[in-house]
């Protein structure tokens, strides 16, 4: 019964266009946070326990758009969004625009926990995060040239982008999340990013946002990547829960519907949903989504869509 899902980001840049090695290295990434999430819930822990352990491991690889390796904004600062929701009891918590905690995402677990709100943004999430002991790091940590070369080549630009395209036509969305299904039966969801290179004006997308880029409740668990705006528009996240509700489909056909939605708002991205029943699907309407699941000792990573070499 135990599942966990997670996503590394979905982009249009087909096969070819990132390095072996990255992608190897993508890879490798996604199978540990699987695996730390699986190993969890197979000794019982709690899904939201292995959600933010599988979520964990992605924000210190510098490949993904979250923790370590986030995308800078336009002032040159790395602001990390995270969140978690659990669906038995629909717990939420969640951070914004928050700079040095190396694990967002063990805040937004902390606010959940330990908080009576639901959403802490900024210089007061960061208070929180020193009162409630999370481990912080100076930039040194956060930098990568790769991610400072992305900030200059559209810094002048009146532009954002989402993480690491390589042209105009090319998006590529590096946000981490992971979905769970546990030995109880009980979901939760997780996404961490930092969001768009460029982004200014202290610009929230839509990850930290419950409904929109994650979204758990007692039938389905959620955690979404792509152009945040659209999400936030369409409230995707909580429009698959809702689907599922209130119409008599599939988990399947839920996932696809809510995605199609999303597209012809013009919105490019994709999800990881898994119910209590350990079903689960991974749309995307991109080129690619790095993504996995695991329900046995061996974790399944994909990257490319149907009909392309995995
Ligand atoms: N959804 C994220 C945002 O808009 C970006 C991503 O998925 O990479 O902040």
């Amino acid at each position: 019964m135990p599942v966990i899902l997670v996503h590394g980001g979905a982009g249009t840049l087909f096969k070819g266009r990132v390095s072996a090695e990255r992608e190897a290295a993508a890879r490798q990434g996604l199978s540990e946070a699987l695996q730390a999430g699986y190993d969890l819930l197979q000794s019982g822990d709690s899904a939201l326990a292995a959600v933010t352990a599988a979520v964990k491991v992605l924000e210190d690889c510098e490949l993904f758009n979250a923790g370590r390796g986030s995308v800078y904004t336009h002032a040159g600062r790395q602001e990390m969004d995270a969140c978690v929701m659990t669906g038995h009891d629909q717990q939420a918590g969640a951070i914004a625009g928050v700079q040095g905690v190396c694990h967002p995402i063990e805040l937004a677990r902390e606010v959940l926990l330990h908080s009576p709100h639901v959403l802490l943004a900024g210089s007061g999430a960061e208070d929180f995060a020193r009162q409630q002991g999370c481990a912080f790091a100076d930039a040194d940590y956060f930098h990568s040239d790769y991610r400072w070369q992305q900030l200059l080549q559209i810094r002048d630009q009146d532009t954002t982008a989402l993480d690491h395209g390589l042209g105009a036509s090319e998006k590529s969305f590096g946000t981490v999340g992971a979905v769970a299904c546990d030995q109880q039966g009980h979901l939760a969801a997780a996404t961490s990013t930092g969001g768009m290179t460029n982004k200014r004006f202290g610009r929230v997308g839509d990850s930290p946002l419950i409904g929109a880029g994650t979204y758990a409740n007692a039938s389905c668990a959620v955690s979404a990547t792509g152009h945040g705006e659209y999400f936030m528009r369409a409230v995707l996240a909580y429009d698959l829960a809702a689907r599922l509700a209130y119409q008599q489909v599939s988990l399947q056909a839920a996932a696809a519907d809510a995605l199609a939605r999303l597209g012809n708002l013009g919105g490019q991205g994709g999800l990881i949903v898994v119910n209590a029943q350990g079903e689960w699907s991974m749309p995307f309407n991109t080129g690619r989504m790095y993504r996995g699941v695991q329900f046995s000792e061996q974790p399944q990573v994909l990257i490319y869509g149907a009909g392309e070499p995995a």
